[in-house]
């Protein structure tokens, strides 16, 4: 068995080490390997056999060595690769890191780790090279939830919201607020301790405008963030219906064409509708072509509708197409009118296709059939009306102006984690002014001002339960 590098930090640091390929399945130009803890130098120093000129050098830290992987066992060469060993703390786990960079092939990857894990370190668990930097003090919570946002932002905005949040914009505003809670506690407790001075030391006045003005809107201006960043981190999801013909699937090709959103297949996805990832402006919106919602005996196609109707039910909006061509049909009423039944929380928005051949009959007349629901007068074919179109369901699902697709610059925007702890957090703080109004005793002010502190400290990772920090790092890949 190899023995632990002396210099492995965090200091008394018990931890195994870990490893792991840390890119893609798939063939490649590189591939990497990452290990993590107390043997990724002895391990590295058993299976890599360096082509230098002394050797076995000295591993300077940060350093590249080119040479090769010998299985120790065999003594058989399996890759040429270059190897670089990063000493504690300065690395992205604060532990001893290796990283091996061979070959892309899965099967070299493969035998690289196999023959790590035989001298030692462990398989490493989803995302918990990052869970580990958030252990040792490299990252708060947030900013190990930005990483994953990172990796799986899907447009330019997500992307950027992910960047500010691990830069720390979020921890420093939520630290900000932690520290006014700790001020106003500090003058609570100096009361609990000279309840003979207590009018002297407590202010209510002075603590109510400190909590409103430094701790409850801010508080409350995160919230109201929370919201829009989901759309924007997580995207909405939108159904196309409207009867065969109408061009359904020329609008979303037509989407698709135009920008699509980026996104990670997710294997082992059954699908009986397609859906398609569709940028618009900056909002991830998954698409949703159905076959149309239509009363039918026949089983099979009874189920694909039952689908249908579920994924009316699970969208945020619905496009429903008609055909500027053709005079509204009993089907078109029909469908609408089920849509309307099915769809009681959905934003409907009439989509006019067509209307380079369209004989005269105007939107309006298709509006006023149908509910003077918004409309937008568009050619899947020629492109024309897909910029309106776009503008329109922004502003539908955001509520702001048609324009510019969002620049969230410098914004912060809590997620739903961190929303529902600002919530809480929220809601001790007006426990706090209520009793203030009501003069309750500081011992109980205390404890409100305490069970508010904990909620932010929940959400930078202070005080954090261990199955919440699982349920984090669980969706992490395996190698970050
Ligand atoms: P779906 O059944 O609703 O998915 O309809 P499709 O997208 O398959 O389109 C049906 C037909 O309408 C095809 O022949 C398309 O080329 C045609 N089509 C779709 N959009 C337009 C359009 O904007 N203008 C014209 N002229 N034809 C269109």
């Amino acid at each position: 068995m190899l023995s632990p590098s002396p210099h492995t930090t965090p200091a008394g640091s018990t931890e195994e080490t870990i490893a792991a390929v840390a890119t893609p399945p798939g063939p490649g130009g590189i591939g990497i390997i990452r290990i993590s803890g107390p043997l990724a130098l002895p391990v590295l120093q058993r299976i890599f056999k360096p082509c230098h000129k002394k050797n076995p050098p000295a591993y300077e830290s940060h350093h590249m060595y080119y040479g090769w992987i010998i299985d120790p066992e065999s003594s058989l060469p399996i890759d040429e690769v270059l190897a670089v060993f990063m000493r504690a703390p300065n690395t992205y786990t604060r532990e001893d890191v290796v990283e091996i960079q061979c070959h892309g092939s899965y099967l070299v990857l493969q035998e690289i780790l196999s023959i790590i894990t035989t001298n030692g370190p462990r398989l490493a668990e989803p995302g918990e090279f990052t869970k580990r930097a958030f252990l040792n003090g490299r990252l708060d919570l947030t900013q190990a939830e930005a990483v994953l946002e990172l990796i799986e932002a899907r447009t330019d905005v997500g992307r950027s919201l992910a960047l500010g949040q691990l830069q720390g914009r979020l921890h420093e505003k939520v630290r900000a607020i932690q520290e006014k809670l700790l001020s106003m506690r500090a003058i609570i407790e100096v009361a609990i301790d000279f309840p003979e001075d207590e009018a002297d030391i407590l202010d209510p006045t002075d603590l109510q405008e400190q909590l409103r003005a430094g701790i409850e809107e801010p508080l409350a201006a995160l919230i109201a963030r929370a919201e829009e960043g989901k759309i924007f981190r997580e995207g909405i999801s939108a159904v196309i219906l409207g009867r065969p013909n109408v061009g359904k699937s020329s609008l979303l090709n037509t989407l698709l064409e135009e920008d699509r959103a980026l996104v990670t297949p997710i294997p082992g996805t059954t699908r009986d509708t397609i859906e398609e990832f569709v940028n618009i402006k900056g909002m991830p919106v998954r698409i949703v072509d159905t076959a149309g919602i239509r009363k039918t005996k026949e089983a099979v196609e009874e189920m694909g509708i039952q689908r249908a109707r579920a994924k009316l039910a699970d969208a945020d909006l619905v496009l429903f197409m008609l055909d500027a061509a053709e005079p509204l049909t009993d089907e078109d009423l029909s469908l609408y009118s089920n849509i309307k039944e099915c769809a009681k929380k959905q934003k409907v928005l009439l989509v006019l296709n067509k209307i380079d051949i369209a004989p005269g009959i105007s939107p309006e007349q298709f509006r006023t059939a149908l509910g003077n629901e918004e409309l937008v007068a568009v050619s899947a074919k020629l492109h024309t009306g897909i910029t309106e179109l776009k503008d329109t369901v922004f502003s539908l699902v955001t509520g702001r102006t048609k324009g510019p697709a969002w620049d969230p610059g410098a914004a912060l925007v809590p997620n739903v984690r961190h929303k529902d702890a600002l919530k809480k957090g929220l809601e001790a703080c007006r426990r706090v002014k209520h009793g203030l109004d009501v003069d309750i005793s500081p011992d109980l002010l205390a404890i409100d001002l305490q069970s508010a502190l904990d909620h932010l400290g929940d959400i930078v990772g202070e005080t954090t339960t261990e199955d919440v920090l699982d349920m984090i790092f669980e969706r992490f890949c395996i190698g970050k």
